[in-house]
């Protein structure tokens, strides 16, 4: 069987990354037939758009895709690609897994930990009023006809929106999940002793469900507590199920426990299509040089191998990844105690080693 799979390589260091990513899946003997796509600044300026819709129409057509990073300028008006392929492809559920390899430094020995994050509503609802606008003043002054706290004139606001029907289908993924893949616990991460309603409703639809998993232990922690504890005793978590921001930040913080970006995957899972994506930015400074981490995006492969039902390629490419940075002399530079770039391998040469081990 040949997948059709929609391939974004990104902009910065993604083309980097995903041609790595496709040799070595490619390498794994599983046939694929790649539909490469643009998305970001170069499919701004070819097709007029960041996110055209003969690449959305790529990912709903094939139902899978994987995607290298793509630059957000921070506050220019450009909108994310990523949040918007979230919000078109309706990928509701966003998994980042954060397990320990050896040989990557890391503050942590033994990390096995899956964050499970809501990914299209929170406060990523997108619902945001500026400064200054009639639109916001509008809303400024109907929230002031009706609240004790009165918001000054000039704020920005941008909603959260926690409902019902996205809870529950979150909390139910990260309960599925874990029952497929024989992990024992799932912790619900909220803020509800102070966002009584978002969160309230949250921790409340999140332990309705809960109920209905007998065999998976349960519990809810407070954000702020959680991240303590994950620094104290990660031993004591396994799955982690939280609305978005939350998520976003946690999963970065899980991601600093194993060796950082450079090793850390992810998959955004929807009922009718799965994007699969490193965690980390497009690294513009490394961008061209060769020299970019390509593990993350390749273990994305993996991640996208066990979605596709290609179970034992999924799990040579993961011991490969492994290998090659356990044996060490073979990694890019960010793998390398030293950090020394002229002792490093590049990418292309990190990427060959692990073909060879799979
Ligand atoms: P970043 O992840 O791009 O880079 C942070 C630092 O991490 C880099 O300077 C580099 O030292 C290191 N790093 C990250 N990935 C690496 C790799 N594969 N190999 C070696 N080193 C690596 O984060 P940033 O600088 O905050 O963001 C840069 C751009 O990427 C921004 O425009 C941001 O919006 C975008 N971004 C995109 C995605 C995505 O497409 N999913 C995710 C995060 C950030």
């Amino acid at each position: 069987m040949t997948y059709r799979v929609t391939l974004i390589p990104g902009d910065g260091i993604g083309p980097e990354v995903a041609d790595a990513t496709r040799t070595v899946l490619d390498a794994t003997g599983v046939a694929f037939d790649w539909d490469v796509q643009p998305a970001g600044i170069e499919a701004m300026e070819t097709h007029g758009d960041v996110l055209p819709q003969a690449t959305l129409d790529s990912v709903k057509a094939n139902g899978v895709g994987i995607k290298g990073p793509i630059t957000t300028p921070i506050g220019s008006g450009f909108r994310s690609v990523n949040v918007g392929l979230r919000h078109a492809l309706n990928l509701y559920a966003n998994l980042r897994p954060g397990k320990t390899i050896k040989g990557v430094q890391a503050p942590f020995d033994h990390v096995d930990l899956v964050v499970v994050r809501e990914n299209l509503e929170g406060m990523y609802s997108g619902i945001e009023f500026d400064t200054g606008t009639a639109e916001g003043t509008e809303v400024i002054d109907f929230i002031n006809a009706r609240s004790k706290r009165q918001i000054e004139p000039d704020a920005a606001l941008s909603i959260k929106l926690i409902t019902p029907g996205n809870t529950e289908r979150i909390v139910r993924y990260a309960f599925e999940y874990a029952r497929a893949n024989g992990r024992k616990k799932v912790t619900i991460v909220h803020k509800a002793n102070i966002m009584k309603f978002s969160d309230g409703l949250f921790l409340k639809v999140a332990q309705q469900v809960a109920s209905e998993y007998p065999d998976i232990e349960s519990n809810d922690r407070i954000i702020d507590n959680m991240c303590m504890q994950l620094m104290q005793k990660p031993s004591e978590y396994d799955v982690l199920v939280m609305a978005n921001l939350y998520g976003d930040i946690v999963s970065d913080l899980v991601a600093g426990m194993i060796g950082g970006l450079g090793v850390a995957p992810s998959g955004n899972i929807g009922t009718e299509a799965a994007v699969f994506e490193p965690i980390h930015g497009s690294a513009p400074s490394h961008a061209g040089k060769n020299e970019a981490n390509p593990t993350a995006m390749i273990l994305s492969g993996a991640m996208m191998l066990r979605h596709l039902g290609e179970m034992d390629a999924a799990t040579r490419v993961e011991n490969a990844v492994a290998d090659v940075i356990a044996a060490g002399d073979r990694v890019t530079y960010d793998l390398r105690a030293d950090r020394d770039p002229s002792k490093a391998a590049t990418t292309t040469e990190m990427t060959q080693a692990i073909v060879e081990r799979l």
